[in-house]
């Protein structure tokens, strides 16, 4: 006998298929199907979405898992039990990884400790460079055979405009998108926070805005003399914004995506010396916010994507200079991004819906992100208006270092199915 979910009577949001309405969700046997038959609803597990939403399930473009060699602030299982937790069913990990994932041997251990461990979908990713040194190319061939879905050298960026162009050509040949950290390290040596009056007053090294606009400006320039795909990962500044903007309307094949903690928050954050703000990209001016608002809402910007980093209380635990970077966000990305897109600025939710599904999805031409019959049933159910306070120690990362501790945020996840399985359950992990 086939096995059923009919999750009923919430608002089913699906951007993909333009679809916004009350109404019902079917799966059997692990796919999404347009109806089940009596007998079947007889049998099915039942979910009453009555005030809920309905969507496909997240997609998440940007998560450091940190396995192997990182287990000490997150795994393959419990960052995806995170994930789950926050609604994502679709992972993209980082491949900073030690050893990296800059072959086809790590990209082939990650995809088998994911295979077994994971719950949610984890799709690896390879670096661009050996080590992600930004001096020899990875075997980007060898690593789309052993199935990385991108390659990127997330942090460490690639200060090279030479190496740059020769990997998008190559990534081209193979149909891979490179993903860029958009950062010239030698405006950043020593950097601590956003350059601006606050850093002054702070006495903190500032990291200016430039720092990232001459990356995405040259970044754009070669994915025009290549004719690849390039996607800017986690933008801060308003001038990225608009050089995306710019580059999209004059056909350069880019594409961008802003992390839920840049939405939200601003260098204010770090006034309180809070070491868990320190990220990179560092947090930006309300003006650099706004922009990345207005990015998501007139697609400038394709995805909201996590960038979730964890990092364990002890290396946080010490002064803001020589804290590592990094917040976790899996759990928090989905409050956050209403708090601030929605609840704040008055953006319509189905627009939401779509930066976390097929927005991202796309970018990386994910089989992912869509209600489509016949597709995997990956779907999420939420609260929109739910109010929580964020309370780390209930999390299921392995890490801590949330800067939206003890906050007051609306939006929680009810429940998270995996190919039609129950994984989240009336807002608990179950498996
Ligand atoms: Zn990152």
């Amino acid at each position: 006998m086939s096995s059923c979910l009919w999750i009923r009577n919430g608002r089913v949001i699906d951007p993909a298929n333009r679809r916004d309405a009350v109404g019902d969700v079917f799966a059997r046997d692990g796919i999404l199907v347009d109806g089940l038959t009596d007998a079947e609803k007889a049998t099915a597990v039942v979910v009453d979405a009555t005030g809920k939403v309905v969507s496909p399930g997240f997609v998440d473009l940007h998560a450091h898992l940190r396995e192997p060699g990182g287990t000490a602030r997150e795994t393959i299982a419990s960052g995806s039990r995170a994930a789950a937790a926050g609604g994502f069913t679709t992972v993209v990990c980082m491949p900073d990884t030690n050893p990296p994932a800059d072959n086809a041997g790590t990209v082939q251990l990650i995809k088998d400790i994911a295979s077994r461990e994971a719950v949610v979908r984890v799709l690896p990713t390879g670096t661009i460079t050996l080590g992600h040194k930004g001096e020899k190319l990875a075997p980007i061939g060898t690593l789309k055979k052993a199935g990385v879905v991108a390659v990127t050298d997330t942090n460490s960026g690639v200060s090279n405009n030479e190496i740059m162009r020769r990997s998008l050509e190559y990534a081209a040949m193979f149909d891979l998108v490179v993903c860029d950290h958009c950062q010239d390290s030698s405006m950043t040596d020593g950097a601590q926070m956003h350059e601006g009056a606050l850093s002054l007053r702070l006495g903190l090294r500032g990291w200016p805005r430039a720092a990232e606009d001459v990356v995405a400006a040259s970044d754009c320039t070669l994915s025009q003399l290549t004719g690849a795909r390039i996607h800017l990962q986690h933008l801060s500044s308003a001038g990225a914004v608009e050089t995306v903007r710019l580059a999209k309307a004059r056909g350069v094949r880019v594409t961008a995506e802003v992390s839920p903690q840049h939405l939200l928050l601003t260098d204010a954050a770090c006034t309180s010396y809070d070491t868990n703000t320190k990220l990179n990209p560092p947090l930006r001016e309300e003006s650099d916010r706004l922009a990345l608002i207005a990015g998501l809402m007139d697609g400038t910007l394709d995805a909201i994507a996590s960038d979730h980093a964890p990092v364990t209380p002890t290396e946080k635990d010490c002064e803001f200079d020589y804290a590592p970077v990094g917040a976790i966000s899996l759990e928090t990305a989905l409050a956050a991004s209403l708090e601030a897109l929605v609840h704040g600025a008055g953006a319509p939710l189905p627009l939401l819906v779509e930066k976390l599904t097929v927005g991202p999805a796309r970018v990386l031409a994910l089989d992912a992100g869509t209600l489509t019959p016949g597709k995997p049933a990956d779907i999420t159910v939420f609260d929109h208006a739910a109010a929580w306070t964020v309370d780390p120690s209930k999390f299921q990362s392995k890490s801590r270092n949330t800067p939206l501790a003890g906050r007051k945020l609306r939006g929680r996840v009810t429940h998270t199915f995996v190919g039609g399985r129950a994984v989240v359950s009336d807002g608990r992990v179950v498996v």
